[in-house]
Formats: C-alpha cells, structure tokens, sequence
C-alpha cells in the first residue's frame, strides 16, 4: 500500500494543485492538518481534498476556525490570518473542518497534526528527546505528523533530515513528517509531501515548485499580512 503524505496546506491551493500534480499513483492521500490559515483559499483547498477523497486530520489552524478563542494564542499575524479566514468560511467549509478527527488511523499506524501524545496534541515535535519519548510509546508502527512545517523522520537512532528524493527505509517504528506544502519553513520554498511505501517499508521525500507569484499576489490582494506573502519566497 502507497500512501501520499500531505501537511500544512494553509490556504495555498496553488501549491496543493502542484503537488497533486506531481504525485505518483497512491492508494491513499493523507492529509495532516492546518488546510487553513496563513493562505488566500481555503475554500478552494477545502474543495480539492473532497474532490480527491483526502483523508484529514485537523490541525490548530483548522481548530482555531471552530474555537475562535484559541486566536488568543497566535502570533498577531497568525491570528489577523484566521480572523480573515473565518470571516470567508461558509457553513459547509466549517461543517468539513467540524467532521475531522484529531487522532487518525490507518490499519496500524497513526496520524496527527501535531503529536499523538495525549493532551499535548499541539506540542512541536522537534528534537531527538522528545520523539524517542513518543517513538517507545508508540510500539511498531508509524506516526505522521506535521505542525512544524519541517520534513524530518526521527527513529530509535535518532532524527534524519532527508536530503534528495531516494527512497529511504525505515525500521518498523518512526514518526514521518513531509514537511509543508503551503508554507515551507526549512529554507527550501517549493512545496513538500512524501510518499510512504508499506510493503518496503520506505519513504521518499519530494519537494515542486510551484507559481508562489499568483499565491503571493492573491495573498496581498485579500489584505491578508504582507509577511505571509514574503515568506513563501524564503521557505521560512
Ligand atoms: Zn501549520
């Protein structure tokens, strides 16, 4: 079974329709959480991931459009972005965000925004420490997470920050993130998924770049933060 990973979509469909393009023939898409926030059409993205029958977990910026109160919490960017956000959203949109899981499931394995240790749904997951925490808690199996917009793997021995697009095999306990395709924090600004092959077990990282001039434009257009529009240009 081929799963494609895609996380942190935030709004940007042109980077979803890249992505969706480049991808090769899968038997599931996994989406990771925070379809909304930061991006100029959440609407659209909404629409593409019904219409290629995504499987999604929720994300904080997801949540944030349910529980307004958690804007408290946000950068002011961040925060001025959900508020425009919530202000286009429709009842439908809302309804497809309000269905989704925290915690998802796929035979064995596991997906998450953020972490799937329970309540710290949101924490970052970051350093070798704290996955290894996780990774014992977790048993043989996987865990697909985003939140941090980074592309890495972290096992047993330790945190991979992947490099090129081979395969890479994975023992059979890991926490996988394919890094973001809307907003890339790691330097690189061409959109990032991964693909994980169950039957090697491996995963191939991917990275396509993608028209961020239109994305930028639509993003200054909607009076959205003007940082939000500069920072897809620098992958941070
Ligand atoms: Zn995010």
């Amino acid at each position: 079974m081929k799963l494609a990973l895609l996380s942190d979509i935030h709004s940007n469909l042109e980077a979803l329709d890249a992505v969706l393009e480049a991808l090769p023939e899968v038997d599931r898409i996994l989406v990771l959480g925070d379809i909304v926030g930061y991006g100029p059409d959440p609407l659209g993205v909404i629409d593409r991931l019904q219409s290629v029958k995504a499987r999604a977990v929720r994300g904080n910026h997801d949540q944030a459009m349910l529980d307004p109160g958690m804007l408290e919490l946000f950068n002011p960017q961040a925060a001025a972005a959900a508020r425009w956000t919530l202000d286009v959203m429709t009842p439908q949109s809302l309804r497809y965000l309000n269905s989704l899981p925290f915690y998802g499931r796929i035979g064995r394995h596991r997906l998450v925004h953020g972490s799937p240790r329970k309540p710290y749904i949101w924490e970052y997951i970051l350093d070798e420490l704290q996955a290894l925490e996780i990774l014992v808690r977790l048993g043989a199996r996987y865990c697909f997470f985003g939140h941090t917009h980074l592309p890495r793997i972290f096992t047993e021995s330790g945190e991979q920050i992947p490099e090129g697009t081979d395969w890479i095999e994975v023992p059979s306990a890991a926490l996988v993130n394919p890094g973001s395709v809307g907003q890339p924090r790691d330097g690189n600004p061409d959109a990032a998924f991964a693909v994980v092959d169950l039957s090697r077990p491996a995963v191939r990282f991917e990275r396509v770049p993608y028209d961020i001039a239109t994305t930028q434009a639509k993003i200054r257009a909607a009076g959205l933060p003007e940082v939000e529009a500069a920072r897809l240009a620098l992958g941070r």
